[in-house]
């Protein structure tokens, strides 16, 4: 078994149930502003407006600010609506950012791991709403480092982005393992600058691409203690080198 010192998490999907927040925060928000639409509806039209605008937002195209209103204008008008788009995009970042709701396995994995070795949270969102769901979620005291993709300017897959978290945990790629549930963003991305990467899959689908599989799959979040051990002594605590 490999000797990782450091572990990267992705995590919307793989440690928080986005899901599940976002659907939350979207009815909330349309019970107030299109309360008369139904709501899978609207639900199902705001989640492919959102993905068209956080790729341009990814390709640099737009700013936040222009992410978060665009994507309620383009809703609303779409939909034939009234109401205001830039209320609305206020209530749903508000309450958004409240919902916290961590996978099964995940705290107690969390937990577990810090005491091995050092955890970075890489994450590609909005620094509000992830901010606020890591601070009430009661886990972000054990990441050395949280790296999010909208205070960075830098989005994964880029490798950019992978580097910036070698550098903050003061480790090489070598010595990193990268855990995630996106195939592109999370396991091309990591393979990509050169560290292991475990891809989440607990439906247990076969690997879809892009490029090769991961050199780990699992399908429990708690399987990732199986894949990192506790580093010697002298491992753990060398601090000497960027890179050891
Ligand atoms: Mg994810």
């Amino acid at each position: 078994m490999k000797d990782y010192l450091g572990v990267l998490f992705d995590a919307d999907n793989t440690l928080f149930d986005y899901d599940r927040a976002e659907a939350e925060a979207l009815a909330e928000t349309l019970s107030h502003a299109a309360p008369e639409v139904p709501r899978e509806q609207s639900i199902e039209a705001y989640r492919a407006i959102n993905a068209r605008y956080w790729k341009l937002f990814e390709e640099g195209r737009i700013d936040s600010a222009g992410l978060q209103s665009g994507r309620w204008v383009d809703l609303f008008r779409q939909m034939g609506l009234s109401a205001d788009p830039a209320a609305a995009a206020a209530t749903y970042i508000t309450r958004l950012s409240r919902k916290a709701y961590l996978l099964a396995g995940a705290a107690e994995t969390i937990c577990e791991l810090a005491r091995r070795v050092r955890l970075c949270l890489v994450t590609n969102g909005l620094s509000r709403v992830q901010r606020g769901r890591l601070a009430r979620s009661g886990i972000g005291g054990h990441f050395t480092a949280i790296l999010i993709s909208e205070e960075l300017g830098i989005a994964k897959p880029d490798p950019r982005f992978f580097q910036a978290a070698c550098n903050a945990l003061g480790l090489s790629p070598a010595r990193l393992l990268c855990v995630g549930d996106s195939p592109a963003a999370d396991i091309a991305g990591a393979r990509g600058a050169g560290i292991d990467a475990c891809w989440f899959s607990p439906g247990g689908i076969p690997w879809p691409g892009p490029g090769d599989p991961p050199q780990h799959v699992i399908r429990d979040i708690g399987d990732v203690l199986r894949l990192v051990r506790m580093p010697a002594r002298a491992q753990k605590n060398d601090a000497s080198g960027v890179y050891p």
